[in-house]
């Protein structure tokens, strides 16, 4: 294989439960797992039902162009069908992004401590990574645009960011989109979009209008509590949206996903059931972590990450400790941060849960 594919490290997930339970010698029922940022609520009630109707029909092939999907993301973000490429997850868009619009040897542009998957995107099309050293463990916009080279195809930029949970104002998104040429493409991820203020959630679509180099990228996984089914979708005008429409696996989102998708995107209690949850699974951590005198990083997500020590080994031990405990969060040691533990915002009860085994693997 080509000498960059052999330079991938590959993508570390959480650790499923049921390998937590048979490593630990632990009850799967009473593991918690506050690592991959998932839902706490699972699965919307109409999305199951939208689901069991959708499965008498799995005999056949979804919807390559996912109809109905696109024109409910359509009235709901008030753009063309056209403007919109559907993903298997959000991270089929990020790759789909590099496939269309990256050639071997070309470069990437991404943040420090930003999500692992633009490196993987760029190695896999053998593009050259240029990654700014991060402010405050956020996204460094100015030196994001200064590091723009004339063989740049591709920018990253996750709002909020994964794993730092760091936000970047509208104000600053919009000067860096009117420094970026036009022959450059951003992809703006905004995975974790739907647990923002109600008043930052539509700027984005607006701004594809005003920037045809713009991609807005967001996801049925987190908010939408979709993770298992792997849904994304992403919003760019029709000459962007075409190249990767030509290039994504023709049924990359499947029925029963397509179906959830819909029913879930027009469940609004859920979405707000889900927000208030975390803003107050948020405050509940970030408690905790001042009681123990812990640094954390503000975030603007459905997670927090936290400094468990200062010793490079600290994530790995405290790791450890959690895990012996029955309490799964995300080590970051792989983005650069040993120190530090990622940690999902649960219920309350995991919450609590979490918060009584940091304080004893902290000893
Ligand atoms: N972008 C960011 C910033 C993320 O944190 C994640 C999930 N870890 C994704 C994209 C991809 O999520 P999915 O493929 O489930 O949509």
């Amino acid at each position: 294989g080509p000498d960059y594919v052999r330079a991938i490290a590959p993508y570390q997930a959480g650790k499923p439960i049921a390998e937590v339970a048979r490593e630990f010698g632990l009850d799967e029922a009473s593991i918690v797992k506050l690592a991959s940022n998932e839902n706490p609520f699972g699965v919307p009630e109409s999305s199951r039902a939208a689901m069991a109707q959708a499965a008498a029909d799995l005999g056949r092939y979804p919807d390559a162009n996912g109809f109905e999907l696109k024109a409910a993301l359509s009235s709901r973000y008030d753009v063309p069908a056209e403007w919109i490429t559907l993903g298997n997850g959000s991270n089929d868009i990020l790759e789909i992004a590099a496939h269309a619009f990256v050639q071997k040897g070309e470069s990437v542009v991404y943040s420090q401590y930003s999500f692992a998957v633009y490196a993987l995107a760029t190695q896999g099309v053998g593009g050259r990574a240029i990654v700014v050293p991060a402010r405050d463990y956020g996204h460094d916009l100015d030196a994001m645009a200064a590091a723009i080279e004339a063989d740049t195809r591709l920018v990253y930029v996750a709002n909020p960011n994964n794993p730092t949970g760091t936000f970047i104002s509208a104000e600053q998104i919009e000067a860096f989109l009117d420094k970026v040429p036009a022959n450059v493409v951003v992809v703006l991820d905004e995975a974790y979009n739907e647990y923002l203020a109600l008043a930052h959630q539509f700027e984005s679509s607006a701004w594809v209008r005003k920037y045809p180099n713009l991609v807005v990228s967001r996801t049925f996984s987190k908010a939408y509590g979709l993770a298992g089914l792997r849904v994304g979708f992403a919003i760019a005008q029709p000459a962007v949206t075409d190249l990767m429409n030509r290039i994504r696996q023709p049924f990359n989102v499947n029925s029963l996903a397509q179906a959830a998708a819909i029913a879930a995107l027009n469940d609004k209690e859920f979405l707000e059931k889900g927000a208030r949850n975390n803003a107050e699974g948020y405050q509940q951590m970030i408690a905790a972590f001042e009681e123990l005198g812990l640094e954390y990083v503000p975030s603007f997500g459905n997670f927090v990450l936290v400094k468990v020590g200062s010793d490079d080994a600290a994530g790995a031990r405290v790791n450890l400790a959690l895990l012996k405990q029955g309490v799964i969060v995300r080590p970051v040691g792989n983005y650069g941060l040993p120190q530090w533990l990622r940690i999902s915002i649960g219920l309350p009860q995991e919450n609590a849960t979490f918060i009584e085994a940091l304080k004893k693997a902290l000893g």
